[in-house]
């Protein structure tokens, strides 16, 4: 049975990637130090005998006494508001996390993929992203420490492969939304739905022509199994092209949930990114893989997981 170590294993995509790969028939060892994650949503797996939760701060030395065949770096705070909050452990993280677990896969001899983001390209000036363009950040910004830590994170792993000849993959991830997202979070998705379920009114900050391109989540988990098994080294785009400006997206959330609440504006956050969409040819090449599901389709789903929240954990505010 091939063994798979996936950190972040308590939070959004990592416990997707947990069920993804324990149905493919792996053991999974899914460490975590619940900064951002919750335990409640890897309770389904606990009883499992192919999979083992560790408690960890993937920035202290990580031991595993069992062979690894593959690592996904997937611990990291990854929405703006967390990262803010937690900016130093946020640098930790993608710096020193990254660092011990390359050491980790390096002594293990495994392959290791880490979650890398579209935030390496900052505020971008070419549109749509492809994977040849250096980016647009501002260092010194509040979302610096973030996408610094995401850009160093991908230097490293190059130098490992190329030093010491480490398996490593790069995941350019885009914003990717769905189930177990969490409530607070701060990121869009969760936030409209939230305000929408509580009858809020929908902020929406700066003047809404921003625009993303959301990914659901069971497109995101297929594209980082195959590029985990590819012998694609350099880093792929992974998202949905789909693009659409913030306040029309709004729009959408207000007709999926009839909320009779309107939208307000806010003022825009530092170095928020004008415009991203993910050009993916590069990974359509070379993976075989398109997003399959189309925002109408995800969000309904997604609605439905949050419409599942108890009234507690609805009102219950941490921000
Ligand atoms: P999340 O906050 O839901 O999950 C992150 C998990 O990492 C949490 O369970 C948290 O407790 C854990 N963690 C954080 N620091 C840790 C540490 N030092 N030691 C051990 N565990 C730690 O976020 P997510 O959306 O699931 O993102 C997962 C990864 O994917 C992150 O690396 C993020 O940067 C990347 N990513 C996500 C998106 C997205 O749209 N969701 C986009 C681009 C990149
Ligand atoms: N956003 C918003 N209202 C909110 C939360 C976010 O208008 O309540 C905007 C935010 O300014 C950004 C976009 O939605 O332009 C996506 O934000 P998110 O935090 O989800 O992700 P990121 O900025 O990292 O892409």
């Amino acid at each position: 049975m091939k063994k798979i170590l996936i950190t972040g294993a308590a939070g959004f995509l990592g416990s997707h990637l947990c069920d993804r790969f324990i149905k493919e028939g792996f053991y999974v060892i899914g460490m975590d130090n619940f900064i951002t994650g919750d335990k409640k949503n890897i309770e389904h797996l606990l009883q499992l005998s192919n999979f083992q939760l560790v408690k960890h701060d993937v920035t202290n030395f990580i031991n595993i006494e069992a062979n690894l065949d593959y690592i996904l770096h997937f611990a990291s705070p990854a929405s703006p508001i967390d990262y803010l909050k937690i900016p130093i452990q946020t640098l930790k993280v993608g710096a020193l996390g990254t660092h011990n677990l390359l050491g980790l896969a390096k002594a293990k001899k495994a392959r290791m993929l880490i979650a890398s983001t579209s935030e390496v390209y900052g505020d971008p000036l070419v549109h749509p992203q492809t994977e040849d363009y250096y980016g647009n950040v501002n260092t010194i910004g509040p979302r610096g420490v973030y996408d610094e830590a995401k850009r160093f994170q991908e230097s490293i792993t190059m130098a490992y492969h190329r030093f010491h000849g480490l398996e490593t993959r790069i995941a350019r991830i885009f914003n990717t939304y769905g189930p177990r997202m969490r409530l607070n979070d701060g990121r869009v998705i969760p936030a409209f739905l939230g305000q929408a379920l509580r009858g809020e009114n929908l902020t929406v900050f700066g003047d809404g022509l921003q625009t993303r391109s959301f990914c659901y989540v069971d497109d995101q988990v297929e594209g980082i199994y195959r590029l985990l098994l590819s012998d694609y080294s350099n880093p792929v785009n992974i998202g949905n092209p789909n693009e659409i400006t913030i306040k029309d997206f709004a729009e959408e959330i207000i007709s999926l949930t009839g909320t009779k609440q309107k939208v307000i504006y806010k003022n825009l956050p530092q170095d928020d990114p004008l415009q991203r969409q993910p050009d993916i040819t590069l990974a359509k090449k070379v993976l075989n893989w398109e997003p399959k599901v189309n925002r109408g389709e995800g969000m309904k789903i997604t609605f439905e997981y949050f419409k599942s929240l108890s009234q507690e954990e609805l009102f219950k505010s941490e921000h």
